[in-house]
């Protein structure tokens, strides 16, 4: 049986007590492979590995030389693509279709984009008369934080994980991840690119394991010296607490219950295509996803006839057929949490235009965690699935009538993750845009990313910005320096 283990001081281990976890396919429930459980040894140890890598040979390495070995890595990646996208969707369930083009080239790029961050960006400085009639300069310099804890889920694996592990290598930390119980593989997988490419050893650790075991050992280390978690919001706060423990610093990108607004003046074909996208892909995993979809009044019906003809196409199946556009939900438990909502949907008396249970598969898959894509009409704003982050293949669609009406709703949410606005008037895209409470705001498109904006989100979505320079503030201490000239 394959195993995946962790990375400690360039090293990849068992756990001292020999404990291991299952990890299952969510495409045939069957056992992929034993993970190493982490405990309190481990997570010392890469913690110990992590803080003598600060001053040993990565801490004394020339930018030049981090910078050319970010490169190295974002390239060995490239090299192993077909390990990385198999382990990948293996892990997931997702198909080849969407990480070979989403997921692992992404995982790659986030080496280079914080490489560029680094070469490029600027320090600040300041000249200025002193009281006794000369001048001082002042000037700002940037040193790593220290040992970064990194804590990523499981619905980008790779992409998420390297979207810290990038910029807080960069910029000269060293990092613990502990990945997403499901989906282990291509965290331990980095390990092997790190050594191969020659990382020195203790600049990347993984610790394998449980959130409630191994992540609250990590979170409670008194020598890691900040936090950066992506997961859901109950779990940030309680990071957010153990942060609070000798006032560490804490980034957080968490859940969402993002809505797309369709004005009767928009694209139809476009607002339909990317609508489709962001409710659907990757299962309806994606933290950036759509879950609420606000139609004007006049096109409501053309609209939900025409997302349910498109969504009605959709094909479940195995992550190595191409044909393939969706594959299960990444595991039991997320199953069982996705049809709850669905049942309470329909108690709660939605119109129920499309799925709204469990797909009949056929052979190997009969036992995956298949999950149908649903659409669902006619809910109160209170509605559960209305106001509760599902995570699932699914959508809410309401009708609106006014703009001030539909900004209301939008908003009326403790989440502010992201948003999409679909209409063909522009003064109307660029106001109702600033009157939206979320991180992100795309009009006429979706998931339309450039690394170097600011991510992150308002309200229970999270806090801190990271994305190119912005990356730099939490990566790093800024420290001023004043010279009396
Ligand atoms: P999760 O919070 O259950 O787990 C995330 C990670 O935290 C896992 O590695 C888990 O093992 C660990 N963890 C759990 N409890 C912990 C604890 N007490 N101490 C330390 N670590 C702990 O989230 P998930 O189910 O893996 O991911 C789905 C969630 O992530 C959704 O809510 C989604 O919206 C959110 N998400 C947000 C973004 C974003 O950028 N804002 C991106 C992707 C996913």
């Amino acid at each position: 049986m394959k195993k995946v283990q962790h990375y400690i001081n360039g090293q990849f281990l068992d756990s001292k007590c020999g404990e291991f976890f299952d990890n299952i396919n969510p495409m045939t429930g069957q056992l992929l492979s034993k993970v190493a459980l982490g405990r309190e040894d481990e997570v010392n140890a890469a913690v110990a590995a992590a803080k003598a890598a600060l001053t040993g040979e990565w801490g004394q390495m020339k930018l030049n030389d981090r910078i050319a070995l970010m490169y190295e890595i974002a390239n060995e990646i490239d090299r192993r693509f077909d390990d990385f996208l198999e382990a990948e969707c293996l892990d997931t369930g997702k198909p080849y279709n969407i990480a070979r083009h989403i997921d692992i080239p992404r995982g790659a790029a986030n080496f280079k984009v914080f490489a560029d961050t680094m070469k490029s960006h600027a320090d600040e400085a300041y000249q200025a008369d002193t009281p006794d009639g000369r001048k001082m300069f002042n000037y700002s310099v940037r040193k790593p934080k220290g040992v970064i804890a990194v804590i990523s889920p499981w619905n980008l694996p790779l992409l998420l994980m390297t979207w810290k592990v990038g910029p807080a290598m960069a910029c000269g930390n060293t990092v613990v991840v502990k990945p997403s119980q499901v989906t282990p593989t291509t965290t331990s997988l980095l390990g092997e690119v790190m050594s191969k490419v020659g990382v020195p050893a203790g600049a990347y650790n993984v610790v394998q394991g449980k959130g409630s075991i191994t992540g609250n050992l990590l979170t409670a280390h008194k020598d890691i010296d900040a936090i950066t978690f992506t997961g859901e919001t109950k779990t940030g706060e309680m990071i957010m607490q153990a942060c609070s423990k000798g006032v560490r610093d804490v980034s957080l990108e968490l859940g969402g219950k993002n809505p797309a607004i369709i004005f009767a003046d928009c694209d139809m074909d476009k607002a339909i295509a990317e609508t489709y996208r962001s409710v659907f892909a990757n299962s309806g995993q994606v933290c950036l996803g759509t879950e609420r979809v606000y139609v004007e009044r006049r096109i409501f019906d053309e609209f939900v006839s025409k997302l349910k003809e498109r969504a009605s196409k959709i094909k479940l199946g195995i992550y190595n057929d191409e044909t393939v556009d969706m594959g299960p939900v990444v595991s039991a438990a997320h199953r069982d949490k996705v049809l709850e909502f669905y049942d309470i949907a329909k108690k709660e008396g939605a119109n129920i235009i499309l799925g709204g249970g469990a797909p009949k598969m056929e052979g190997d898959l009969a036992n995956g965690f298949f999950v149908e894509p649903t659409i669902w009409t006619g809910l109160p704003e209170t509605a559960t699935v209305v106001k509760e982050e599902v995570f699932g293949p699914c959508c809410h669609i309401a009708p609106f009538d006014t703009e001030e009406e539909v900004i209301k709703m939008a908003n009326d949410t403790k989440y502010g993750l992201a948003s999409t606005i679909f209409t063909q008037d522009l003064d109307k895209a660029h106001r109702v845009a600033s009157k939206i409470d979320s991180g992100i705001v795309w009009i006429n498109s979706w998931f339309l990313r450039d690394l170097r904006t600011a991510f992150g989100g308002m309200k229970g979505s999270g806090i801190g910005r990271e994305g190119g320079h912005h990356s730099l503030e939490f990566y790093t201490e800024l420290k001023n320096i004043c010279i009396k000239m």
